[in-house]
């Protein structure tokens, strides 16, 4: 038994809806899935649903964009309670400065001649958590550039005209936000960023895992996280971080987790609940 625990759909920066993700986990024989959309949990009760419906265990989770001494750090919250008001309220409050700095990459872009309207932004995105992905295509389907590599290029990406960058909370305040909705934090893929120097500073805030399977992730890399696992009694999790079709193929099935780390991981959240009386991870998929 395997599962991908690092997803996003077109609720955030992806681009399958909750269903065909699901179908898609279906067609790799995934016994569980998470859906852990950039800053939103807006997908999750639609999948759910669509899991549900294929015989596939649903993990509600999200990947909150964060940063410790300057380093940033993508925060994956898995086994959250999604009615969490503080959480809900957190987020929401988040995805305001995701939809302003969309106004202002769009103003960016409209300085340099280009009449690129925001609402074709947000019509594309259609979702609370917006970002430059949706900017791009709508510079593709506006006729402004023939492909999204072109508008990262030209516009997007550091250091070009319409780069704005991206707010990003305390990791520390992350992960006490997904403690107290009843959820595991885990850092999301440490290699592509500087993670590894703040580890240790995570681990002190409170980190429960470490993502030590990802697409991106080498078997060295793989190897190393797992040894620092142990070293900080971390969970270890993992996962394809599918963004929909890549390169004509989606990285849905190309990291397979063993079941057993979700055990492991439903066993440290029972320990957590029990201390605290919460309801155990076995009934979070009924939501
Ligand atoms: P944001 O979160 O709004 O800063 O956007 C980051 C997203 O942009 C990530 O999901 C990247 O995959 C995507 N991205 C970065 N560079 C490119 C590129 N050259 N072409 C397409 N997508 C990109
Ligand atoms: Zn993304
Ligand atoms: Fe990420
Ligand atoms: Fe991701």
């Amino acid at each position: 038994m395997f599962a991908d625990l690092h997803l996003h759909t077109s609720f955030s920066d992806g681009t399958y809806s909750p269903e065909e993700l699901a179908a898609n986990g279906k067609k790799h024989s995934l016994a569980a899935m998470a859906l852990t959309d950039h800053d939103t949990m807006e997908g999750c009760p639609r999948m759910a649903a669509a899991c549900e419906a294929l015989g596939i265990e649903f993990i509600p989770g999200t990947e909150l964009t964060s940063e410790i001494k300057g380093v940033e750090v993508h925060l994956l919250g898995y086994f959250l309670d999604i009615k969490n008001m503080r959480l809900l309220k957190e987020i929401g409050d988040f995805q305001r400065v995701r939809q302003q700095r969309i106004y202002e990459i769009v103003a960016r872009i409209n300085e340099l001649d280009i009449p690129l309207k925001a609402e074709s932004v947000f019509a594309i995105a259609n979702c609370q958590s917006p970002g430059r992905p949706h900017v791009g295509r709508a510079l593709v389907q506006g006729g402004f550039c023939r492909t999204m590599d072109e508008a990262f290029e030209r516009f997007l990406k550091k250091y070009r005209p319409a780069y704005v960058p991206k707010a990003k909370m305390s990791a520390r305040h992350g992960i006490e936000l997904i403690h107290q909705a009843g959820g595991l934090a885990v850092a999301a893929h440490p290699a592509l960023n500087q993670t590894d120097e703040v580890i240790p500073k995570l681990v002190e805030a409170g980190l429960d895992g470490i993502e030590c399977f990802h697409t991106k992730h080498s078997p060295s890399d793989s190897k190393r996280y797992l040894r620092l696992a142990e070293q900080y009694n971390l969970l270890v999790t993992g996962g394809s971080d599918c963004h929909g079709m890549s390169k004509g193929k989606p990285l849905i099935g190309s990291v397979k987790l063993p079941y057993e780390y979700i055990e492991k991981m439903k066993v440290a959240l029972d320990r957590r609940r029990a201390a605290s009386n919460q309801p155990s991870p076995g009934k979070a998929q009924a939501i």
